[in-house]
């Protein structure tokens, strides 16, 4: 049997910030979702007071709130469900499906060192799992007992994985599981198995570090008669030297990426890329995907992460979204820049047209803005010679009167050029440097149109009196 509705679930553990693996689980399960006008839900995983943070759960919910990946109902916390769990634990005692254990740390260890001496798995004697004609040992006093899971002792637990296949685990192989602590509090895999029941959902994406949870959240979901979503584990991301992703290859909080000038929607389209495939097809926005998404094309091996890829995509998107769109994106940072000069009259959204189609990043972008709404620095400045100098001042001769039009400013630097017997190099450079303290930038006629002429008399005035 199987659930009817599509409904799945992103459940990150709010013990740090969201990052690219985890945003890419998300993506799967909200493509999947959308796909077949299913539900998409966000599960917090908190139970682990010590680690949980709500600065991680801001983090996160905002990480997916810019990718556009939101939950299609309010987040359920798992710390809110306590209650629940314990009615659940309590049932399972009592039909005899968990059983209460006294056996204490040092014991435990024990066992699993008696197993490892005879060559098996390190695990948990069954000491205290209540068999028929049994007799259990007698309750040590002042111990609170854990609960332990009575897990199958034969047969397989097998599913049918979405991207890896058949998988079959032996039972033999699994410890009859700690439910719920000494102090009454559920465990980590009881949760999980609880919750995906309670929300209904059929089909469980996650990361392949996931498998060997899955049969004993198989086993506890079959226990109580519930339903079981199908499952998929995706492989890791790895860094471009094979390794895990991680710190070490650079940014790995999605957030990071906003910061460093992606746009939502070069994230997404990358992030998709990384183990599932459309065909040839690299570029394509959320409702292509939404509508190409499947479960077939999901690559079993591990995707590399390729900053080059990602850096390309980006591009695409910023020359292909509109400037207007563009400006109202990066306006406020240009504005809180700490060199922000405001007597620079010039039109953001000219800056923009001229250097969109040459920005891998919003930040290339922002640099490039920086030349005009700031004082250009000094030091290729004071490089110029006596000659340079005389030049920049036929220069501000020559463009003083003119109306400044492009095709006007194009005539006045022939001119110079032809009068003065100058290479382009000769008249250029020190145009170039004064105006925007750079030796190499795009098209010097486009900056000097945009830049306004009061502003480009104002820079060049001060070069030559300096
Ligand atoms: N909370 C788990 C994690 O952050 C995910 C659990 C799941 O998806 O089942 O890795």
């Amino acid at each position: 049997m199987s659930y009817n509705q599509i409904r799945l679930r992103f459940a990150p553990s709010p013990t740090g910030f969201l990052h690219l693996g985890g945003a890419r689980t998300a993506l799967f399960s909200w493509a999947f979702a959308r796909h077949h006008n299913g539900s998409f839900l966000l599960r917090i995983e908190d139970t682990d007071l010590k680690r949980s943070t709500k600065e991680a759960v801001d983090s996160i919910i905002y990480g997916m709130k810019w990718l556009g990946l939101e939950s299609d109902e309010p987040p359920i916390y798992q710390t809110s469900k306590m209650s629940r769990y314990k009615d659940i634990l309590n049932n399972m005692l009592a039909n005899g499906s968990a059983y209460y254990c006294y056996s204490s740390q040092e014991e435990i260890e024990a066992m699993r060192e008696e197993a490892k001496q005879k060559g098996l798995k390190p695990k948990y004697s069954g000491l205290w799992r209540p068999e028929a004609g049994k007799t259990l040992p007698k309750i040590p006093e002042n111990r609170q007992p854990t609960i332990r899971f009575k897990s199958p002792l034969h047969g397989t637990t097998s599913w049918k994985d979405i991207v890896k296949g058949e998988i079959s685990i032996p039972n033999q192989e699994l410890d009859d599981l700690i439910i719920a602590r000494s102090d009454g509090s559920p465990t980590y895999n009881f949760c999980v198995a609880i919750d995906d029941w309670d929300m209904k959902i059929s089909h469980v994406l996650r990361g392949d570090d996931h498998v060997s949870n899955t049969p004993k959240q198989i086993n506890i979901l079959k226990s109580i008669g519930a339903q079981l979503p199908e499952y998929g584990h995706l492989p890791m991301i790895l860094g471009p030297d094979g390794e895990k992703l991680s710190k070490r290859h650079g940014a790995v909080n999605i957030l990071e990426y906003k910061k460093l000038g992606y746009l939502p929607e070069a994230m997404i389209n990358y992030l998709a890329r990384l183990g599932w495939s459309h065909q040839n097809d690299e570029i394509f926005n959320s409702q292509e995907l939404i509508k190409w998404f499947d479960f077939k094309h999901l690559s079993k091996s591990a995707a590399k992460w390729d900053n080059k890829k990602l850096n390309w995509i980006n591009s695409y998107y910023i020359k292909n979204t509109n400037t207007s769109t563009l400006a109202k994106t990066i306006e406020k940072t240009i504005r809180e820049k700490e060199n922000y000069n405001n007597a620079a009259t010039t039109n953001l959204e000219n800056i923009i047209d001229l250097f969109k189609d040459r920005s891998e990043t919003l930040v290339d972008l922002i640099n490039s803005a920086m030349i005009f709404y700031s004082e250009p620095s000094n030091k290729l400045i004071k490089e110029l010679t006596k000659e340079d100098i005389l030049i920049l001042k036929l220069f501000i001769q020559k463009i003083k009167n003119i109306d400044w039009t492009l095709t006007n400013i194009d005539i006045a630097i022939k001119e110079i050029l032809e009068q003065n017997n100058l290479l382009m190099k000769q008249l250029l450079l020190p145009i170039r440097v004064s105006i925007t303290g750079m030796s190499k930038t795009p098209a010097i006629n486009k900056i000097l149109l945009i830049m306004t002429k009061d502003e480009v008399i104002k820079r060049i005035q001060r070069v030559i009196s300096s």
